[in-house]
């Protein structure tokens, strides 16, 4: 069985959610051999195996994190040369679209960006679906020329154990000139916060201008908080400074895709439907009955958010107490 190559996200020594996801992915294409860069993967290996990965290159260099990105574009280009692989998958976050995007370059192929899933062809190729206009349609895609490169959208892969031998494969490397010109020269942990990620979660809860101010969002944080879920804003919420840019959803922002997505006055422009219209259920508070958000929401509410959040927030705590 063919080789599929997945660039593992981590962090230290933990493996990120959608790493599982793409190994799950990675099992209808052939067998997963995971890119391990920099150190960890101790911890790390018994959860690859876990989820069916069969070897693990290792690369345990400091040019991973010395260097911004193209250092693992130039891993990754000299094992595909090496393993001939039949795919290469990685995590549509901004870091793997730019993994990808290098990595086509230097081995002449196509590559699909933001897939929802992957099968095996009849003809050996990979054929990749994505999901537009809210998931009402689904284009179908291949890559023609070269090996197929594809980023896998966070949230969209349900992750399936299936246990793999993860076998440790040490491979050196050391980073070309040319992928030393951007160096990294500090680091500044985001301050963490106890709620779950945005791109990982399974509820997030979004708000928007209707919030009327910095204060008035942070009713968002308390239903989010309330629900377990993570937060994310509008572009306008972000652009007035209410809220941190990097929670911003839609075609500028993060893409989501969580099991439930709350939109709280937000009107549903097409920019922020282009960051969270595959989530799998989909609620839109709002006083405008007329809001296009409605178009795509499964359940609405049509109403003053300051009057039915509250409101919301009460009923959950009742629950929770039953
Ligand atoms: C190139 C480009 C890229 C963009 N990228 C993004 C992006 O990544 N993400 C993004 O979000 N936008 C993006 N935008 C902006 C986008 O077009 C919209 O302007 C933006 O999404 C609007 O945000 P909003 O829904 O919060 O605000 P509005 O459109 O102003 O909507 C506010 C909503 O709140 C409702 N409301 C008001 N008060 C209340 C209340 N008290 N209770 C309940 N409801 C209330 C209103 O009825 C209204 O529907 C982009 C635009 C461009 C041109």
């Amino acid at each position: 069985m063919a080789e599929v190559l997945v660039l593992a996200e981590h962090a230290g020594g933990t493996v990120k959610k959608v790493t599982t996801e793409l190994l799950t992915a990675a099992r209808r294409l052939g067998a997963p051999s995971v890119v391990w860069t920099g150190p960890g993967v101790e911890e790390a290996r018994d959860r690859l195996a876990e989820f069916g990965a069969e070897k693990v290159y290792v690369a345990d260099s400091a040019d991973f994190a010395s260097y911004v990105v193209a250092p693992k574009a130039e891993l990754l280009a000299s094992l595909v040369a090496s393993a001939s692989p039949a795919a290469v998958l990685i995590a549509g976050s901004a870091e793997g679209k730019e993994v990808a995007g290098r990595l086509a370059v230097k081995t002449g192929s196509g590559v699909l960006t933001d897939a929802v899933d992957v099968v095996a062809g009849e003809d050996g190729t990979v054929l990749v679906s994505h999901a537009n206009f809210g998931g009402a349609v689904n284009a179908h895609a291949r890559v023609k020329s070269g090996l197929a490169i594809i980023t896998v959208r966070p949230n969209a892969v349900a992750p399936e154990a299936a246990a793999g031998a993860a076998v440790l494969e040490p491979v050196s490397f050391e980073a070309s000139d040319a992928a030393k010109v951007a160096r990294v020269v500090s680091r500044e942990a985001a301050a963490k916060s106890a709620r779950p990620d945005l791109q990982e979660a399974q509820i997030v809860v979004s708000g928007g201008r209707g919030t009327g101010s910095a204060e008035g969002f942070t009713v968002i944080e308390q239903l989010a908080d309330a629900m377990g879920a993570a937060v994310g804003a509008s572009r306008a919420v972000v652009d007035a400074g209410w809220y941190p840019h990097q929670f911003q959803v839609g075609q500028t922002g993060k893409t989501v895709s969580p099991q439930l997505y709350a939109a709280v006055g937000i009107s549903g422009a097409i920019q922020h439907r282009a960051g969270m219209q595959t989530s799998k259920t989909i609620i839109a508070i709002n006083k405008d009955a007329e809001a296009p958000i409605f178009e795509i929401a499964d359940f609405g509410v049509v109403g003053d958010l300051f009057t039915v959040v509250p409101q919301l927030i009460e009923e959950i705590g009742k629950k929770k107490q039953l």
